[in-house]
């Protein structure tokens, strides 16, 4: 068991991250990464956490995104949920 090794691959992988979560890196530098990933299990936890983190922050910012009034009563009025809604 090699433990804990920090090779230069692993360097160009979390210097390439946020690009490679996005989608947005090169196919070539992302084929690298995922050449990586199968061999370093660090880098591997390192690209979940951050998948996951990524994801809880998506949708934590669209719960904060508000429904105006008119558009809820309206959506509420079409699904027949119209006893839900609070009148304030
Ligand atoms: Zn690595």
């Amino acid at each position: 068991m090699s433990g804990h090794i920090h090779t230069s691959q692993c360097s160009q992988l979390l210097g390439n991250l946020s690009e490679y979560i996005d989608n947005d890196l090169q196919a070539e530098l992302c084929a690298e990464n995922e050449d990586h990933l199968k061999d370093c299990d660090n880098c591997r936890i390192v690209v979940n956490t951050l998948r996951k983190t990524v994801d809880l922050y998506e949708q934590t910012n669209m719960k904060q995104v508000e429904l105006p009034d008119a558009v809820r009563e309206r959506l509420y009025l079409r699904l027949e949920l119209k006893d839900f809604l609070k009148k304030s």
